[in-house]
């Protein structure tokens, strides 16, 4: 038997910044303001995930006022994340996901990307599939004010 969990994230874009998806540092002269590394892929992924197990969300998990979680690469909520699934006995079996910013190009980093959440998901590279796309020039993340995640994981229950 198999359940599906959406997710969605946004960061703001500032001067100064790391851009980092999926615990990979991407080149580009903005990156996301935030408490933690403001990694959107992960945090979309990680309430996937969570969502798929009807498990809650990452604020409720990973609250950013705790220091524990302050801070925290993105990678770790999904290790956690998948963790709560396994002990109900589910485990992740495939991801899509979408990044949204007017730039950088994303698709050039896709390889790492992918080498990295399958390290983290246990999982295959064909198991996990990585969109990118820009919003038009339209809204705040058009305008390059800001960087979007949606994700769906797809876990069996065993
Ligand atoms: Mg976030």
């Amino acid at each position: 038997m198999n359940r599906s969990g959406i997710g969605y994230d946004l960061h703001r874009l500032a001067e100064g910044r790391k851009l980092i998806l999926a615990g990979i540092e991407i080149p580009f002269e903005k990156g996301p303001v935030g408490h933690s590394d403001g990694d959107v892929l992960c945090h979309a992924l990680c309430d996937a995930i969570l969502g798929a197990g009807a498990l809650g969300d990452i604020g409720s998990h990973f609250p950013d006022n705790d220091p524990k979680w302050r801070g925290a690469p993105g990678l770790l909520f999904i290790e956690q994340a998948c963790k709560m699934l396994a002990n109900r006995k589910m485990r992740v079996v495939h991801v899509d996901v979408i990044v949204i910013c007017e730039r950088p190009k994303l698709n050039p980093h896709f390889p790492a990307i992918r080498s990295a959440l399958a390290k983290v998901l246990g999982l295959g590279a064909d198991d996990i599939s990585l969109k990118a796309k820009t919003n038009e020039g339209v809204d705040a993340v058009g305008r390059g004010e800001a960087v979007a995640a949606h994700a769906i994981a797809t876990v069996s229950i065993h």
